[in-house]
């Protein structure tokens, strides 16, 4: 699992730690690197406190390891879209900007994202470009399912009323009747990975595709895995 190879990004996230990115850090040597010894304590620590949040997380990575995918995770200061932290699918490697992006909420996004390497046949890297909002939103909708509150798919920062309505329809509405059903209104998931698009202009460089419409690897979590002692809270 701590296989330290050069490796770029692609599925990029900007806004995961807010307030972060202010902390004066400088990175010593900015090119990419192998993490060091105190960073992998620090990941290991991290994985385990991501199996252990809860019974999907821990889905994922036991998914991961049935499929013999040995992950790499390294250093990257030049992440694209100004992210911090990146999946890169053709080189399996988790890259962080620096060592205090090495945290919860990064790595949980980019798991999620190795598992859909793993989950999609052909991995994900033919969605680099067409369907990296279909990449994007799933993970997003995945980590809202889990964390309580909203969300990781919309900003809470924007005031008109319209966009506040969506939001929370989202969150009261369409993740709540994921909880409870088990199942994904695939119209539901349609018009919002559209809002998605269209406010997170973060993933302007992002395109949808039809061969995501529906969010598969999401699903088969699901299904596999909910039973009476693994559940939504
Ligand atoms: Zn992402």
């Amino acid at each position: 699992m701590f296989d330290d190879i050069a490796g770029g990004g692609r599925f990029s996230d900007i806004y995961l730690t807010p307030g972060s990115s202010g902390s004066g850090y400088l990175p010593l040597d900015p090119v990419k690197r192998p993490l060091t010894e105190t960073e992998q304590i620090t990941l290991n620590d991290i994985i385990v406190e991501f199996n252990s949040f809860h019974c999907l997380n821990q889905a994922i990575s036991d998914f991961l390891d049935n499929a013999d995918v040995s992950l790499k995770f390294d250093i990257d200061p030049d992440i694209p879209h100004d992210g911090n932290a990146a999946y890169n699918a053709e080189t399996k490697t988790v890259s962080f900007l620096n060592e205090d992006e090495i945290t919860f909420n990064n790595l949980w996004e980019e798991m999620f994202h190795a598992y859909q390497d793993a989950y999609y046949p052909g991995g994900t890297s033919q969605y680099n470009d067409e369907g990296s909002l279909n990449i994007e939103f799933e993970a997003k909708v995945f980590k809202d399912l889990l964390k309580l509150g909203c969300c990781f798919a919309f900003h809470a920062d924007n005031n008109d009323p319209l966009y506040q309505k969506i939001v929370g329809d989202y969150n009261i509405e369409f993740l709540t009747a994921i909880r409870t059903t088990k199942n994904i209104n695939q119209d539901e998931y349609a018009k919002y990975i559209e809002y998605f698009g269209i406010y997170n202009t973060q993933y302007d460089h992002a395109n949808y595709s039809d061969a995501l419409e529906s969010p598969d690897a999401l699903i088969n979590l699901l299904e596999q895995n909910f039973n009476s002692s693994c559940k939504f809270n």
